[in-house]
């Protein structure tokens, strides 16, 4: 089918600077549009699997497609199949959100797409990464020993963290690596049960195997057992094999607990183990100055990974790793071949020598925006609102009869369940049954595409997780949901009784 279309076809080059002006506007129309009524759309994409696809040809353009027919299928065919994370009533997961400097940075990083590899191949991206990352730490409190390194999530921020810690312990791994090697005990990482996912990919990925990782047991309020973590080390050590690394959570994934890291941070000095914290969530939290508390223990670990994607307004994707000994992370990835040289080489950073990638995208630019355009006080005090909604909607669930508390809430994160009362019912019945129920709860309110709620197990209940963290949410957002909650509970139980 033949489409008229703006673009000569045999003239090269891009778009003409008078219809990039032209789309650039109406698409910042549309994107202002899109904030001001997304609370009319569905939180969560209500279309099946495959329904895309469906509708997208199957076969690229020959000839190049006018931006209004692009940009008209975005409404028609992509909007419909969003899930809205931007949504002010997601609380699915970790709530996040992106803000409007954080766009326009990336915007203005897309323009400019530097690959910031070495210092002279992109000078503003390199000295703004130390600079706005500088100003993060004191922002946290954190020691001024901690120099950041930003990469794209906190999977491979705590992949890098774990490599830099084995590469500290001279087994010359870079070298020789671990197959083939009959001088290599089994090496050992520890962390909690309730660590993320990530610990265990980057174990993979770094070849140690998933047995070299040993999870250690966590207490009734889901934090590790420093006790425990001792006795581990002391039963490897007597084993032969050799402890190199901790990783402790401050903010875990299922319930956002907090691992005793003072505690830890002993057993690991002690041992000389390499402390590594896991605070993608939770350490956004430490920017409010009354809850720097969170992070006690923290100056004394060796990294500590935050992501300003999760609870900080930057847009997908930013993670930070903040590390003592950013030299190892430079022994273990540094390679400079001929090409890459330059003369300044020995005075500056160069991106490219703290990890895997050559080429990286210029994100300091959005966060630097956004710390700018909020100010420290602006971003903790929507912390902070999101902290006191959390602790809003568990005083709720504490005084209704039929809702009940699962675990603390240190942050903006409530893990509950409806848990009316199902008295003469042997406890495995009534356990699944409400199992059953707090499922069709949760799927309830999002069908209703009002809001959108997801789960945890603890202690093998199904558990219900509400979380705060969209720079659009309000009280009035938290007590919709809660409606919602109650009037599926209404529906659902009467079936129960
Ligand atoms: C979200 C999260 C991660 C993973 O974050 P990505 O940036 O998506 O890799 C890791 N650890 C914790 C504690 C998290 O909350």
């Amino acid at each position: 089918m033949p489409v008229t279309t703006e673009m000569d076809r045999f003239q090269l080059g891009d778009m003409s600077a008078e219809e990039f002006r032209r789309y650039g506007h109406e698409i910042i129309d549309w994107i202002a549009n899109y904030f001001e009524h997304i609370e009319d759309l569905p939180v969560l994409a209500q279309i099946e699997p495959g329904d895309l696809k469906a509708q997208l040809p199957s076969s690229p353009p020959e000839q190049g497609e006018s931006m209004q027919t692009i940009l008209a299928d975005i409404d028609r065919l992509i909007v419909p199949a969003l899930t809205h994370w931007s949504h002010p009533s997601f609380f699915a997961y970790f709530a996040t959100s992106t803000s409007a400097p954080g766009i326009f940075g990336e915007l203005l990083s897309a323009a400019f797409d530097v690959k910031s590899m070495l210092w002279r191949t992109s000078p503003a991206s390199t000295e703004l990464e130390e600079v706005a990352l500088d100003w993060l730490r004191q922002m946290m409190g954190l020691d001024a020993g901690m120099s950041g390194f930003i990469y794209d999530t906190a999977s491979v921020s705590s992949m890098h963290a774990i490599a830099a810690a084995r590469e500290g312990v001279e087994l010359r791994i870079r070298e020789e690596g671990m197959s083939g090697r009959k001088d290599l005990p089994l090496l050992r990482v520890y962390a909690s049960e309730q660590a993320h996912s990530s610990i265990d990919k980057g174990i993979i990925t770094l070849g140690l195997g998933q047995r070299s990782l040993r999870k250690i047991p966590s207490d009734k309020e889901f934090r590790m057992d420093a006790t425990a973590l001792a006795d581990a080390i002391d039963e490897d050590k007597r084993d032969g094999i050799l402890p190199f690394c901790v990783v402790a959570t401050v903010g875990t994934t299922s319930t956002s607990s907090i691992d005793p890291v003072p505690a830890i941070v002993e057993i690991c000095q002690q041992h000389k183990l390499w402390l590594h914290v896991d605070a993608a969530y939770g350490g956004s939290a430490a920017v409010v100055p009354e809850m720097r508390h969170i992070l006690k223990g923290c100056e004394r670990a060796d990294s500590l990974v935050l992501n300003p994607h999760k609870w900080l307004f930057t847009p997908f994707d930013l993670s930070v790793l903040y590390c003592k000994h950013l030299d190892l992370l430079r022994r273990a990835f540094s390679l400079v071949p001929e090409y890459l040289r330059t003369p300044e080489q020995e005075k500056v950073r160069s991106g490219s020598d703290y990890g895997v990638q050559l080429g990286r995208r210029f994100r300091a630019l959005k966060l630097w925006m956004i710390i700018r355009y909020f100010g420290h006080e602006g971003l903790a005090a929507r912390i902070r609102e999101h902290c006191r909604l959390a602790q809003l909607f568990a005083s709720w669930v504490e005084a209704a009869d039929d809702w009940e508390i699962m675990a603390p809430t240190p942050f903006a994160l409530v893990c509950f369940r409806a848990g009316p009362s199902n008295e003469g019912e042997a406890e495995d019945v009534s356990g699944k049954r409400l199992d059953a129920l707090n499922e069709a709860i949760m799927h309830g309110v999002n069908a209703t595409g009002k809001a959108l709620l997801s789960h945890t197990k603890l202690n093998d209940k199904l558990t219900l997780r509400l979380s705060i963290g969209n720079i659009r949410t309000t009280e009035k957002h938290v007590r919709q949901v809660w409606n919602l909650l109650n009037e599926q509970l209404r529906l659902l139980s009467k079936p129960l009784a």
